[in-house]
């Protein structure tokens, strides 16, 4: 650099010597000279008096600061700096001047007429005369600030979910720690998580971008219930956080807060021109009560959201001890349950169904049934679903699959067997060759085979499902619609899949005889199945009353305690020797 300025001032020099100038012209021309030089420089070039005022700035300080040169002629270079930056400014100042070194720095410079900043990487140092007597400073300053927007943006996106722009897990989590770790004596702090009810349905009718709308809906009414000192944070999916400080233990201020968060997100959200409510399931934690460590509170409101979800959704919980040791149990027997098979702890009851025209059996549905062993059994609605969770349903379900057709297989040709379907069931790539295999292995003709699923199973991955029932169909299985008018109950689902057969599910049965609207939902379901050529079966069937209520509104066919209670395959065979020998 030296050797270059060397001959820069040489060539200089020559041309002065070659023109003949006066010694004024001659500064003139070395100051043109040097400005040239420090115009074409791609960064900043400045320099300050010993005041620190500014006495020399090149064209690219107006390109980034927006500030006319001769504007910043006798300005003090630190009033050009970001307030917060310029502690940090001065303290390199004075360190590069102690050992008369260069300092390195990197800091913000305000822009001229807006509130905009531009980011300076700053490489300055103090200038010295001959005599040693200081001069001022001297720096050069690039602007880095693209790579310090780019890094704040990558920033901002490791701790906050990018759809909403509220806070991700990861800082929720590390609020949570540092909030504990600051707690105050009887202050404490309340943690919700909250999950919106069947959102996946609005994601599989509307499509995706209608879904990413309602989120966005959503994390603006929850900002607006939080204090402006909670942090919201979405955690991924449906599930949302709210983080607030409480006082005392912060119970009664934890459920207001809860209530106001259902309230909110309850609200009609607007999607494609039409209302459409959701409503949310939230689980609560207090600290310190609940637990001092992050990871702890986390997994407790978890189990406090899954009690909130299987008490019906649409509420707030509280953890408790006693949700816990639940939680331990239902773990204990979800791991239990996947060496059940092995085990010969699973086996099938038949409970018949009756044609109400002449009371004779029409088939079995086939109903699974587990006894762990050494302890009582446990009822299927609280075991499939753990099966389901954990996706051993599959391997179980195909087992199912292969004894009921094996024990219809024994029966009259007339009689059929029904197995239920669970939605998990129809991820598994082999469902469509387990239900072949299950008939061909039992010589079993594909029409005495019928097969149960609920409205769930369209509800999920909408097309894909079909597709699968629609070739399930294709193989000569019948397609049963079980427990109708619990779920969405929606007639588009009547009319888009094949089914054979619906049941009516035994909630509405067992409102009759006395109920009106018990008996006006069956009347409709039957009447529809008339004119969609569906056979309705009516569930839950206990007393003489319902059994001729429901013949009277229309319904072919029922099932329940009255008809005949789930029983063993060697029950089934003698219940049909019965009725084929009184035949
Ligand atoms: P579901 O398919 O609706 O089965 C009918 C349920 O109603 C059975 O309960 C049956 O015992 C019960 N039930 C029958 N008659 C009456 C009655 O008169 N009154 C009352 N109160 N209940 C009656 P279960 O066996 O406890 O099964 C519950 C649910 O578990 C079934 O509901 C079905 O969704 C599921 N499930 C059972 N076996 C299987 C299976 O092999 N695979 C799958 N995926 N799910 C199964
Ligand atoms: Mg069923
Ligand atoms: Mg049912």
């Amino acid at each position: 650099m030296e050797r270059v300025l060397g001959q820069l001032s040489l060539a200089l020099v020559e041309h002065i010597r070659a023109t003949g100038a006066t010694q004024e012209q001659l500064l003139q021309e070395s100051i043109e000279y040097f400005r040239g030089i420090a115009d074409a420089s791609p960064g900043v070039i400045w320099l300050t008096d010993p005041a620190g005022e500014c006495i020399f700035v090149n064209h690219r300080w107006t390109e980034i600061t927006g500030q006319d040169g001769q504007a910043a002629q006798g300005m003090g270079w630190l009033d050009r700096v970001h307030p917060e930056d310029r502690p940090a400014v001065e303290r390199s100042f004075a360190e590069a001047n102690a050992v008369k070194g260069c300092f390195r720095a990197e800091y913000r410079l305000l822009r001229e007429d807006t509130d905009e900043v531009c980011w300076a990487l700053d490489t300055a140092s103090p200038r010295f005369s001959a005599s040693n007597e200081y001069l001022g400073y001297i720096g050069a300053v690039t602007d880095v600030t693209e790579r310090r927007l780019a890094e704040e943006r990558a920033l901002f996106l490791a701790y906050h979910d990018p759809l909403t722009g509220l806070a991700n897990r990861r800082l929720l989590r590390d609020r949570l720690a540092n909030d504990l770790a600051a707690l105050r004596p009887g202050a404490g702090l309340a943690l919700l998580c909250l999950d919106l009810d069947h959102f996946k349905a609005i994601n599989d009718t509307l499509g995706h971008p209608a879904g990413d709308a309602l989120l966005c809906e959503a994390a603006e009414r929850l900002r607006s219930c939080a204090g402006p000192r909670d942090l919201v944070a979405r955690l991924g999916g449906d599930e949302f956080a709210i983080l607030a400080a409480t006082e005392g233990e912060g119970r009664p201020e934890a459920s207001l807060l809860a209530e106001r968060a259902l309230e909110a997100l309850r609200r009609p959200y607007f999607l494609r021109g039409q209302p459409y409510v959701v409503s949310t399931s939230i689980g609560a934690v207090l600290a310190p009560r609940d637990g001092m460590l992050p990871d702890e509170l986390v997994r407790h409101a978890d189990i406090a959201l899954y009690r909130a979800k299987r008490d019906g959704r649409d509420a707030a919980r509280f953890f408790d001890c006693a949700m816990a040791e639940e939680a331990e149990r239902r773990h204990g027997l979800r791991r239990s349950l996947t060496s059940a098979l092995e085990r010969n702890e699973l086996s099938l009851r038949f409970q018949p169904l009756r044609r109400l025209s002449d009371r004779s059996v029409t088939g079995f549905e086939a109903l699974l049934r587990w006894i762990p062993a050494g302890q009582k059994a446990v009822p299927p609605a609280e075991f499939i679903p753990l099966a389901e969770e954990s996706g051993v349903i599959i391997p179980i379900g195909e087992w199912v699959l292969r004894q009921a057709c094996q024990a219809a297989a024994l029966w009259p040709d007339d009689v059929r067997v029904a197995v239920n379907l669970s939605p998990v069931q129809f991820r598994s790539p082999c469902l469509l060759a387990a239900v072949q295999e299950a008939l061909a292995d039992a010589s079993l003709a594909p029409d005495r085979l019928e097969l149960e699923v609920t409205e769930s199973v369209l509800l999920q991955e909408d097309q894909a499902n079909l597709d699968i029932l629609c070739r399930l169909r294709g193989l000569g299985v019948r397609i049963v619609l079980d427990d109708f008018g619990t779920g969405y109950s929606s007639l588009a689902y009547l009319l888009r899949a094949p089914f054979d057969k619906i049941k009516v599910d035994r909630s509405f049965v067992a409102g009759l005889p006395g109920r009106r609207e018990s008996k006006a939902i069956i009347c409709a379901i039957a009447g529809l199945g008339r004119s969609l050529e569906i056979a309705v079966t009516a569930e839950g069937v206990e007393t003489e009353a319902q059994l001729q209520t429901v013949g009277e509104m229309g319904c072919s066919e029922a099932q329940g305690a009255l008809v005949g209670s789930p029983m063993t395959a060697g029950e089934a065979g003698a219940l049909l020797a019965g009725m084929l020998s009184v035949a």
